[in-house]
């Protein structure tokens, strides 16, 4: 098979190879179904894919997830592990949104306790969720208080009861990065993210109201406290202008100080920092920091979505049951230590639009899951359904532990602004599927239209057939909001 002049070979069922040749330091894979290979393969993904396999150091092999597609200098979908040591981190294959990321939060309500009420609903959430370019966060914060929150991350919620113990226990690495060092974390974007602290942002954030609609592994779904036609939450958001704003003056200091490594790399926008330099280590705190400033975030709208469901239901959050199933960051970097070719090794996870996806007993797992494995928490569409799975046994030798984290586009927001119009979409949604939708603007519907987004089944499809993530739980839009 070859697209565009590269070539591609089957190795088995969903698994393609590129072939290492030339100046790659690995060969690269791509996990797709005929289908959305042919999708993959439409975008400049395959290209990006090929030149991740550059970056020195790079472990076994690049992978594409069968949600990829095209992004900055790596593609979205991608999982590159680099050497800790003697290889490289690169901010490109984070991404700009750093810990951008999604979380479900499951209630003891039923559609039946919800039908009717979802206009009020969507009117409240939309009303008390910050969300759009302009309009601050949840909380006012000083310097002082983004500095705490980079530091500490869900501890710093804990403490100003905005979390609990069991919101902390159920956020991957405890929604606290240790590594972090807000002082690598430049004056400018510490104060972009001062009244950001608490909001969805805009474009393809939102915060969806969902029924489970399928169960299709009871155990597991026993274990997550689901069952069909329960009601849960999905929050999708980052770290806003803050992780933006580290991307970019990362991004800026590895081209003046490292201008011949990236002079060597097939693509500029691959930027990365040696492994044991300064930069590097200096670019790994700040991520960190990042990464605990999103998960802040997300505790923050979680906080304002309890007293949004204590309000129209006229409950407790607790008597509603809304804890927190699980949160799960899909664009970041962390060191793990994985098995290449029989010898454990530490490396750079880059995880890009990829979701870690451990299977049962991996001490990374929460206690209430370590028997059955890691919640994964895969979106849809706002038109379509969203899964959660499961850690597969296979991920850890197939794919650093990491599965899919989307349905993935299908097309630019330029492109989708001349396919959709916001105000029709939103219209048959309701009319239609009994969807409701409320955004800042139409712009932002027409971009996120479900037709711009790949078959969110047959991406799960794929996952679960090779092992590295296993459905659970399908579930269906109710009501969404949007930045
Ligand atoms: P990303 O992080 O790449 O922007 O988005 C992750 C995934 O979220 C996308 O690939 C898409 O499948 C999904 N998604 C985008 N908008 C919505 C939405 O409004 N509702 C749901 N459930 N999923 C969405
Ligand atoms: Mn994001
Ligand atoms: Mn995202």
């Amino acid at each position: 098979r070859e697209y565009d002049g590269i070539r591609l070979e089957k190795l088995r069922e969903h698994v393609w190879e590129i072939p290492q040749e030339g100046g790659m330091n690995a060969p690269a894979r791509v996990l797709a179904s005929e289908p959305l290979l042919e999708q993959i393969a439409d975008d400049r993904t395959l290209q990006q894919l090929k030149n991740a396999t550059h970056l020195p150091g790079i472990a076994k092999y690049a992978v594409c997830m069968p949600d990829g597609h095209q992004g900055y200098g790596f593609p979205v979908g991608g999982v590159g592990a680099t050497d800790a040591t003697d290889g490289c981190i690169s901010p490109g294959a984070v991404g700009y949104d750093i810990n951008c990321g999604v979380r479900m939060v499951r209630t003891d309500l039923t559609y039946d306790d919800l039908e009717g009420r979802e206009e009020e609903l969507v009117d409240s959430l939309f009303a008390n969720v910050p969300s759009g370019l302009g309009g601050g966060g949840v909380v006012e914060g000083d310097v002082g208080t983004v500095e705490s929150v980079l530091d500490r991350g869900m501890d710093w919620a804990l403490e100003h009861d905005y979390a609990t113990r069991d919101d902390l226990a159920h956020c991957e690495d405890e929604g606290q990065r240790t590594d972090s060092r807000p002082e690598f974390v430049s004056q400018k974007a510490k104060d972009r993210g001062k009244n950001q602290l608490g909001s969805l942002g805009s474009g393809n954030h939102f915060l969806e109201v969902q029924r489970v609609t399928d169960v299709f592994d009871d155990e597991v779904a026993e274990a997550f406290g689901l069952v069909e036609e329960q009601i849960v939450v999905l929050i999708h958001c980052g770290s806003r202008g803050l992780g933006h704003q580290v991307c970019s003056d990362y991004l800026r200091r590895i081209e003046r100080e490292h201008g011949d490594l990236l002079d060597r790399l097939p693509d500029k926008e691959l930027a990365a920092a040696p492994a044991g330099s300064r930069l590097a280590e200096e670019y790994y705190g700040a991520m960190c920091a990042a990464i605990n400033f999103a998960w802040v975030n997300r505790q923050l709208i979680t906080h304002r979505t309890r007293r949004v469901f204590e309000r129209v239901f006229g409950e407790d959050w607790e008597d509603l049951g809304m804890e927190l199933l699980y949160d799960v960051a899909h664009n970041i970097a962390k060191r793990e230590v994985h098995d290449v070719n029989g010898e454990d090794r530490e490396l750079f996870v880059h995880r890009k639009g990829a979701t870690r996806a451990f299977p049962a007993g991996r001490p990374e797992v929460p206690r209430a899951y370590r028997d059955v494995g890691q919640p994964v928490i895969i979106p849809g569409s706002m038109g379509s359904g969203s899964y959660v799975l499961v850690g597969g046994e296979r991920s850890l030798s197939e794919t650093f532990g990491s599965t899919a984290h989307g349905a993935g586009r299908t097309m630019s927001r330029t492109q989708a602004k001349q396919e959709f119009w916001g105000e029709t979409v939103r219209d048959e949604l309701r009319d239609q599927n009994a969807i409701y939708v409320k955004a800042q603007s139409g712009a932002t519907v027409a971009e996120e239209a479900p037709g711009v987004y790949k078959d969110v089944d047959e991406v799960v499809r794929v996952s679960d057939e090779l092992g590295i993530g296993d459905k659970v739980v399908r579930t269906y839009p109710v009501c969404n909001i949007k930045g």
